[in-house]
């Protein structure tokens, strides 16, 4: 005879199956720093350590591999800094040895992001040889005098070519444009807009520029357009991408049919990451319990912790308290939500502790009436904020 189901206690974690498990790459080095990034990106000095930092990577992986046996890599992406900077040589390396040490999907969708000032074909067919079938362009503007004001060390000449020719090499091509911009008009963000439109690439991403702390614009800040105009380009962007037969799947992301970015997906869905180099964050769930870890910042630092088997400078337990919160900060994104029974399958908690708050949530016309779906409104989506906290944990 079988032993009777133990009910789950409120607030115990507990995985049925396991999510899918991704794996982010973070290559830290840039040409220059701009000056309105807060990523984890250094200018490099000199000559990239490629074999040292591959090294290093592998060593971080291989020590995070006890927590992860028998799990497969849904989609790995290569990010940064650029990571165009490196060779594809180095970038083959480093697959290979990723697949030499756990099973990757062999359909799994690899993506690399380049910087347009730092490619051309040969380097784009080789990566494509390394294993990549992904690219990621960080495009920003094609007005050539707010790509000067943004720092960037390409023209929009440039990043037309660099355009051309991944999509030469690459059938899934991704561009990233910022609105918003100094200097910019609604008219100047339409023509970008649509010119990444006539670019014929599968993705698109449309950020608005935000001043973060800790960069050059949050001391000397640029004079930006206002929040009313800078409303209207997202507007304009969403009009145009609409027409152009692209679905408005994220608050940022637009695909064409079937090209829906899978590793953002995984986080956005709540899935499990691994994360290697330095700064890397990675997010790995247990049959008991969810952990976060995080890497040392500074490339020599990281490296040298990798080498003595030390790259995790943060390792912490997610308390079950902050999990709805944080499900909700990703999944709400989504313009169509997630399934329901998504919360349950992703935190390992009980689906009936968010009851409460989602019928707060519909109450306040944030959340769709809907039995199947946690699907946000219009509103739900122009009030994200609003619409999260509502998840927060209560107080003690
Ligand atoms: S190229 Fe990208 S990662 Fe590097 S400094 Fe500029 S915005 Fe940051």
């Amino acid at each position: 005879m079988s032993a009777p189901a133990r009910i789950q206690v409120p607030g115990e974690i507990r995985f049925a199956v396991l999510p899918p498990l991704a794996l982010y790459v973070h290559l830290p080095w840039c040409v220059r720093k701009c000056p309105y990034c807060d990523f984890n990106s250094h200018e490099r000095a000199s000559a990239l350590p490629e074999a040292d930092y591959v090294a290093a990577l592998i060593a971080d992986l291989e020590g995070m591999l006890p927590s992860v046996w028998g799990r497969r890599i849904v989609s790995i992406f290569i990010g940064g800094g650029t990571p165009s900077l490196f060779s594809p040589e180095a970038i083959e390396r480093m697959l290979s040895d990723v697949r030499a040490r756990i099973t990757v999907e062999p359909t799994a969708e690899i993506t690399l992001e380049a910087n347009p000032g730092t490619v051309e074909a040969g380097r784009f067919r080789g990566f494509r040889a390394a294993g990549v079938n992904r690219i990621s362009l960080g495009v920003q503007s094609f007005d050539d005098a707010i790509l000067a004001k943004l720092g960037r060390i390409h023209s929009a000449d440039e990043a037309r070519r660099a355009i051309e020719t991944a999509l030469q090499a690459f059938d899934n091509v991704n561009i990233d444009l910022m609105y918003g911009l100094p200097g910019q008009s609604l008219e100047m963000a339409r023509a970008d807009a649509a010119e990444g439109i006539r670019c014929q690439t599968l993705h698109f991403s449309a950020y608005q520029l935000t001043i973060e702390p800790n960069t050059v614009f949050y001391s000397k800040p640029p004079a930006l357009p206002e929040h009313d105009a800078c409303a209207d380009m997202q507007l304009a962007y969403e009009a145009a991408l609409a027409a152009a037969g692209f679905e408005h799947y994220e608050t940022s992301a637009f695909a064409r049919p079937g090209m829906r970015c899978r590793h953002n997906l995984n986080y956005w869905e709540f899935g499990d990451y691994l994360g290697i180099g330095a700064g890397a964050h990675g997010k790995v769930s247990f049959p008991d319990r969810i952990e976060r870890h995080a890497r040392a910042k500074q490339p020599r630092e990281y490296m040298e912790a990798a080498a003595r088997g030390a790259s995790s400078v943060e390792n912490r337990i997610v308390s079950p308290r902050e999990l709805p919160f944080e499900f909700m900060l990703n999944a709400l994104r989504l313009a169509d939500g997630v399934p329901r029974t998504l919360f349950a399958e992703r935190t390992g908690l009980d689906a009936l502790s968010i009851e409460k708050q989602l019928c707060a949530a519909q109450a306040k016309g944030l959340l769709e009436p809907d039995a199947q779906r946690i699907r946000p409104t219009r509103r739900g989506r122009l009030f994200l904020n609003d619409l999260t906290e509502l998840f927060l944990p209560a107080p003690k």
